[in-house]
């Protein structure tokens, strides 16, 4: 199933070109009272909610994909946990250009750990990605995002997948030079999540993904999470090894290499092999 949020927060089952309007289905979701239970209450309430959108669907009305604007299928990650490191040729870029690697020691993504992106920068596609400081390399990473689906530490490799929801684009957009990652990658809308949330049930193996990422048509990026140092089970048993995961967390799972700069007025087209794939827009940013 491909879940979406759409315009005024929609909920949307997609369908080929189109949208399933299926907003009802959001009344499974408990009112919840103060304090509220960390996490994305949708993605807690997947099943139920799911279950309700597939009867609604039957009847549901039917918009074109290309008339709505689309968010993040996400609405509230308490994190979005990011792998800086995680392809070997993205290594190898980055040794080769100071530029990227900041001056770090950089052979292997535990040298770094993970590090967090503000959940304040996340936006879907239907959103231009706004560039600040211009003067700076402002380069995309097109990422698999992993989004998690109920409370999870200490997992193991073994038992990962139990904990993931299902599967998204992310974008990990990226101001280079020396400041800290949280700093320079937690920009307002440098974390783009989309086009949908695809459950985990239509993606076999989310450690043999093709995904790639063009900017104004041309390919910039095409590699293979099959070629990720640390694969899906792997980088959630890193990542609980030291952080509760709820449901809505989101795992940028690092980007393969082609990393490079864009532009106010660039396009920006992403894709991953039975994931989905999104254009977004680049602007400048105004105050
Ligand atoms: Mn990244």
């Amino acid at each position: 199933m491909k879940l979406c949020r759409f315009d005024n927060d929609r909920l949307g089952l997609v369908e080929g070109d189109d949208v399933l309007d299926v907003s009802a289905a959001l009344d499974a979701i408990p009112v919840q009272r103060w304090p509220l239970a960390p996490g994305d209450p949708l993605v807690l309430n997947l099943e139920s909610v799911a279950g309700r959108a597939r009867t609604l669907a039957k009847t549901a009305p039917r918009r074109k994909l290309s008339s709505v604007t689309l968010k993040s299928p996400v609405a509230n990650p308490t994190k979005i946990v990011n792998a800086p490191i995680n392809y070997q040729k993205h290594i190898d870029e980055a040794k080769a250009d100071p530029k990227l690697g900041g001056g770090r020691k950089l052979d292997h993504i535990t040298d770094w750990g993970l590090f967090l992106k503000a959940t304040s920068a996340l936006i879907g596609p239907g959103e231009p990605i706004r560039l600040r400081m211009p003067e700076r390399r402002n380069d995309h990473e097109v990422e698999l995002a992993v989004v998690i689906g109920r409370e999870c530490r200490e997992a193991t490799v073994e038992n990962a997948l139990d904990f993931v929801a299902g599967y998204a684009i992310g974008l990990d957009m990226t101001i280079r030079g020396p400041e800290m990652p949280s700093w320079r990658k937690s920009v307002d809308t440098y974390a783009v999540c989309g086009p949908w949330l695809t459950t985990k049930d239509e993606v076999t193996d989310p450690n043999n993904l093709r995904l790639s990422l063009k900017v104004n048509g041309e390919t910039r990026q095409d590699s293979t999470t099959a070629k990720m140092v640390y694969n899906v089970h792997q980088l959630i048993a890193y990542a609980t090894s030291m952080y509760t995961l709820y449901p809505g967390d989101l795992i940028f799972s690092g980007t393969p290499e082609g990393v490079g700069p864009v532009k106010p007025g660039d396009t920006i087209s992403a894709e991953i092999e039975r994931v989905g794939g999104f254009d977004i827009r680049v602007e400048a940013f105004r105050g």
